[in-house]
């Protein structure tokens, strides 16, 4: 696998270093994800081993592909990004639907974090 990208990782296409295959710092990622191929009985289409569907990725650059990484504000274009996505939205909406309600009066909006894990009570209420 790391043979064929030619020993560079998928992410930030810097080589592999043979220390950190060592201290197991390259990861191999599915690409694309396996909660986003379609199940074909035990397996995916494409299959979940197909070399061709997994890249091998530094450890870190893994977490930042899932993740998002620490440094960036959003999980844009991420796998969490794209799996919570429609959730987001419709979050989104309700926020700003609050917000629009709340405009105008000179308030700031306070407890965002409260208010926002619990958004469905007051979608309850319209
Ligand atoms: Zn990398």
């Amino acid at each position: 696998m790391v043979l064929l990208q030619e020993g560079e990782c998928k992410e930030c296409g810097q080589k592999f270093w043979p220390s950190e295959a060592l201290k197991s710092q390259i990861q191999f990622d599915h690409r694309p994800p396996l909660s986003e191929r379609e199940p074909d009985g035990l397996d995916y289409t494409p299959k979940a081993n197909d070399p061709a569907y997994i890249e091998a990725l530094h450890k870190a650059c893994h977490a930042k592909r899932t993740y998002g990484g620490d440094a960036k504000a959003t999980t844009l274009g991420t796998d969490v990004h794209n799996r919570s996505r429609s959730k987001r939205l419709a979050r989104a909406h309700t926020t700003h639907v609050r917000n629009m309600d709340t405009k105008g009066t000179g308030q700031h909006q306070k407890n965002a974090g409260a208010i926002r894990s619990r958004p469905w009570e007051k979608a309850k209420q319209k």
